[in-house]
């Protein structure tokens, strides 16, 4: 916990935790990896995190910050080991101001807290995770995530005004501004949104926030074995006018998986388009509905949808896919890649190769809308056949133009590929970018930079020590 003449306890005034219970819930995230903390430290306010970051410079002790710990990659796995910074405890609404189309929050407030203390007053936060029950803002902004409305409205990004951060420095900024606009250089905002609590520990986030619709309807569509999804994408994302604001599909394996859980009534074991429509007034709704309809038709899908009326238990039943397939399968290689809307079927046709060829199940689901997919292979993660069907997926994602990450972000797992996307001039600045908010290297580390260690400064931890902390669950 820090040398004997320097403890944490009389560093910070939030409360400092060690008991196995603790330690073991802050262990893990949502992917295969485990760490070991040495505490968990839930700071009381801003000053107090920057007295935790003196603390840890102090003493080379690396800190992870946490929200839900819902991340897919081990993003907030404490893969070094350190200490974790709780900040689910940072969960008030400081601010709602509706004149403005914005709100202050905590970085701990999870999601659809967030949603219902803007739901009195006509207003959303769009990014809406399938995590969104359970993951908090400030993780949203770690990983810059997205959901089924980013179609529409586009990913965490785009709705984060002004975060407060304190750097690796210690040093405590305010970064963005209120206003809807401005125009003031080069965007430091934008370098904390994604960074995976690697630059700095946010201590608040001022979000934009949009006016609700006041109709919404959610549409299951079946869809017919052979559909090119390729087509059905590009032709949804050309439609003016048609207040879609989420095309999700799910194969025909995962609708099974969700059928049989009992938690879905869908009506048989196929494929399915899962649509949000918004609109103002019903009639404007139906004409919208019979728009969508009609692309639909020219690309060969004609059966009738199960509508919603409240588009949100969609969502929620979206999220339960990976919940269920985490009940039926247990761990597995949970994927997240994303390529240009005219080559998903080519990228389909590989992902259905690479798990026939390794033997490995493949669950299909994603938010097609944007070419973003999240392939499931039931193999075990960490295994040679599961990193081979990693780095298979990865490398066909690259080669058809696409991203290795569309919303989960890179984690521990995934950053030996960030290089082979970026390159080594984006890398290097990265690096550079990193040193400068973090010179000693303190803030989660072994995330996302793909060699993170270069850029450190010798640790009071063997190496060896530090590489038995990653390891599977
Ligand atoms: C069932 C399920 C469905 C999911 N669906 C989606 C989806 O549809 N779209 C999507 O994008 N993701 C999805 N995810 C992934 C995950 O929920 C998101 O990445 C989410 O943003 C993580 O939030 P969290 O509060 O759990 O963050 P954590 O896992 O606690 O942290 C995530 C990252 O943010 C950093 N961080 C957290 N708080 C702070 C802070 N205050 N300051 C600095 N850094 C911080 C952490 O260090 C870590 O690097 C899903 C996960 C699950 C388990």
């Amino acid at each position: 916990m820090g040398a004997d003449d320097d403890p944490l306890t009389s560093a910070v005034r939030g409360r400092v935790r060690t008991d196995p219970a603790e330690l073991e819930r802050c262990r893990r995230d949502a992917s295969h990896l485990a760490g070991d903390p040495t505490a968990v430290v839930a700071p009381r306010d801003t000053e107090d995190v920057a007295a935790l970051v003196r603390w840890a410079r102090r003493n080379r002790t690396p800190l992870v910050a946490r929200g839900a710990g819902t991340s897919l990659d081990g993003e907030s796995v404490p893969t070094e080991g350190g200490v974790i910074v709780d900040f689910s405890g940072w969960n008030s609404v400081l601010e709602i101001a509706p004149e403005e189309l914005s709100a202050v929050v905590g970085p701990g407030v999870v999601n659809w807290s967030l949603q219902e203390a803007l739901r009195p007053h006509g207003l959303f936060f769009p990014p809406n995770p399938g995590s969104w029950t359970t993951c908090t803002i400030g993780g949203n902004v770690g990983t810059n995530a997205s959901g089924p409305r980013s179609f529409r409205y586009g990913p965490t990004r785009v709705w984060v005004r002004s975060v407060e951060v304190v750097l690796g420095t210690g040093v405590p900024v305010r970064w963005g501004a209120r206003t809807a606009k401005r125009s003031t250089g080069p965007d430091l905002l934008q370098l904390v949104i994604g960074s995976e609590g690697t630059l700095g520990l946010v201590t608040e986030v001022t979000v934009r926030v949009a006016a609700r619709p006041a109709e919404r309807d959610g549409l299951i569509v079946p869809l017919p074995a052979g559909i090119s999804l390729g087509s059905v994408a590009s032709r949804l994302a050309r439609l003016a006018d048609s207040g879609l604001s989420a095309v999700e599909y799910l194969d025909r394996p995962s609708s099974s998986a969700l059928r049989a859980s009992g938690r879905a009534d869908l009506p048989a074991d196929e494929a399915f388009l899962l649509l949000e429509i918004e609109a103002a007034t019903r009639g404007e709704l139906a004409a919208r509905r019979a728009r969508v309809a009609a692309a639909l038709e020219a690309v060969g899908v004609s059966a009738p949808p199960i509508v919603f009326d409240d588009a949100d238990r969609l969502w929620m039943l979206r999220g339960e896919s990976g919940v269920v397939l985490d009940e039926r399968m247990g761990i597995r290689v949970r994927e997240d890649v994303a390529v240009p809307l005219p080559r998903i079927d080519a990228l389909v046709r590989r992902l259905e190769a690479i798990g026939r060829d390794a033997g490995a199940p493949l669950f299909l689901f994603g938010h097609l809308g944007e070419g973003s997919l999240h392939p499931n292979y039931v193999v075990e993660p960490g295994s040679p056949a599961a990193e081979r069907i990693r780095a298979e997926l990865l490398d066909a994602a690259l080669a058809l133009g696409g991203t290795v990450s569309s919303e989960h972000g890179i984690g521990h797992v995934k950053r030996p590929f960030l290089a082979r996307e970026l390159g080594p001039a984006a890398i290097a600045l990265l690096r550079a970018v990193k040193r400068q908010c973090d010179p000693d290297g303190i803030l989660n580390p072994g995330k996302l930079y793909p060699d993170a260690r270069a850029a450190r400064a010798p640790s009071r931890s063997p190496s060896a020590a530090r590489d038995a902390a990653v390891r599977p669950r």
